[in-house]
């Protein structure tokens, strides 16, 4: 008997998360009584600022309650314009922006508008988990680009160059990037544009939600290729610059042709985000800014310390990260060696395993990624944990025979 919760072919090539396996371990030992430390998730551990919180408080009392616009509340969509003029330099019309339920959301409603069976959608490893399956779901063919740190975790435009192909439909760039930290400078995106001029079968699709969190000059693709806006898409949010991860506001940035397509979609799914939550970005947007260069730098104090400490380790090789809040440190020097306990290490896998169980410790295995070697953690905690974190896989290294 067939079972009609089977799931389908589409789903079934969907993998259960691997940092959520990790934090179900992580969970499970804590639950025994260990004391573990998780370095996994990505998200701020400043809290939302209060007048935003309080702009939520008021909007619900005085009845914004209801369904918005599917596209999004035009007070929000204006703000999300202004902030584009002044963070940078063009300034989007209001039916070129669209409002999803955060920033993965915008990646849904982009793919689900334009993806047919076997179309195929560029991404580059290391990448962030829920890019391939976000096109697996929509019926696309995630094809992978490698890099290395050698290149600093970016494509070449040769090799963007070598695999664009006739079902190509869109490349999909992170800047800085979820999770290696590389970001492109200006002179990297207009290389990369100079080949996407040369395709004009190619959608670009810019994840740019770390743009706040960048310890380098932050360029918005469309600020340096504004003759590619017709056919790029740049995917921002108010989740990890201003904290505020559950409140699940995310937007698209796009040509009108592009949107109304994403509004269609968004339209049968959600009927669009939160009333109140809508209502907190545009305070978030029209608020105090300072505490972006702040909490940024903040940020970048807490990545010197770890990269000190982990390139400390003589064990992981941690190049610097030019933004977001995480670390990518390759961990092939410890294969073939063995841990306190007599755990063989082969894998970036074994290597987050075993330091779970011996040290507990949660970090992400680059396989994740798409990059194996490597292991990810975010350094978006306090620096108690992070002290210790690093006192412990500095004592996990020492102790590799
Ligand atoms: N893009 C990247 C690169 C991310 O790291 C994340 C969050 N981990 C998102 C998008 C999703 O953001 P949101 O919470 O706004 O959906």
């Amino acid at each position: 008997m067939s079972d009609p919760f089977r799931r389908s072919a589409r789903i079934d090539a969907v993998e259960l998360s691997e940092i959520l396996k990790i934090s179900e371990l992580a969970d499970a030992l804590k639950r025994e009584g260990r004391d573990v430390i998780s370095l996994g998730t990505g998200e701020p551990d400043f809290p939302t600022p209060a007048p935003v919180i309080e702009a939520a408080h008021k909007a619900a009392l005085a009845g914004e309650t209801t369904y918005t616009l599917t596209a999004g509340r035009l007070p929000l969509r204006k703000a999300i314009g202004e902030a584009c003029q002044r963070e940078n330099g063009y300034r989007p019309e209001t039916g070129e922006i669209i409002v999803c339920t955060g920033a993965k959301q915008v990646l849904y409603n982009a793919f689900a508008a334009t993806l047919d069976p076997g179309d195929e959608v560029l991404i580059i490893a290391p990448y962030w988990t829920s890019y391939p399956d976000i096109i697996t779901v929509c019926n696309g063919k995630p094809v992978v680009l490698p890099t290395t740190a050698e290149t600093g975790f970016r494509i070449t435009p040769e090799q963007l160059r070598g695999a664009i192909g006739p079902k190509t439909r869109w490349l999909l760039l992170n800047s800085p990037s979820n999770p290696s930290g590389a970001a492109y400078a200006k002179d990297d995106l207009e290389a990369l544009a100079e080949v996407l001029r040369d395709t004009p079968h190619v959608g670009i699709m810019v994840d740019e939600i770390y743009q706040h969190i960048s310890y380098v000059p932050f360029h918005s693709f469309r600020a340096v290729a504004p003759d590619l806006a017709d056919r790029t898409l740049i995917v921002n949010g108010v989740s990890k610059s201003y904290a505020m991860t559950g409140w699940r506001i995310g937007w698209g940035i796009g040509p009108k042709r592009l949107i109304s397509a994403m509004v269609a979609v968004q339209s049968q799914i959600t009927s669009g985000a939160s009333s109140v939550s809508q209502a907190a970005a545009a305070a978030a947007l029209e608020g105090d800014q300072q505490l972006l260069a702040e909490r940024c730098d903040d940020f970048r104090d807490r990545r010197d310390m770890m990269v000190a400490a982990l390139s400390a380790t003589g064990v992981l090789d941690c190049p610097s990260a030019d933004g977001a809040f995480y670390l990518f440190p390759g961990c092939a020097r410890a294969f073939g060696k063995t841990t306190a306990k007599g755990r063989r290490i082969e894998t970036d896998a074994d290597f987050c395993e075993a330091l779970l169980e011996e040290e507990g410790v949660a970090l992400v295995p680059g396989r994740a990624f798409g990059t194996p070697g490597h292991i990810r953690l975010s350094y978006a905690y306090s620096r108690a944990s992070l002290n210790e974190a690093a006192t412990r896989i500095a004592r996990f290294c020492a102790n590799l025979k």
